[in-house]
């Protein structure tokens, strides 16, 4: 039954780095007069849905998800989303 205790200390670590890392972006990266709105570019922008960064879909790491493509700031965003959705149970099945 060890295993299963590492893996709650795993799932727990995971969302309070996760936590941890939100909260420093936030309080690093916001601009104090800017009302977090979205930069105005020419291209499209989409919300990254794990750190909530706006992502221009030229340059997202994307992924497919039930039909729908996700737009990640990252690769490590990406994969955070990915071990989310298995950690929850949820996984889709894959066509
Ligand atoms: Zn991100």
């Amino acid at each position: 039954m060890i295993w299963l205790l590492r893996f709650t200390a795993l799932v727990a670590a995971f969302y309070l780095l996760r936590e941890l890392v939100r909260w420093a972006w936030r309080h690093l990266f916001a601009e104090p007069a800017g009302r977090a709105q979205p930069p105005v570019r020419r291209g499209t922008v989409r919300r990254d849905p794990v750190c909530g960064t706006y992502v221009d879909v030229e340059v997202s790491v994307q992924a497919q998800e039930g039909g729908e493509v996700l737009h990640f700031c990252s690769a490590r965003c990406r994969d955070a989303y990915h071990a989310q959705h298995a950690a929850s149970g949820s996984a889709s099945t894959v066509h």
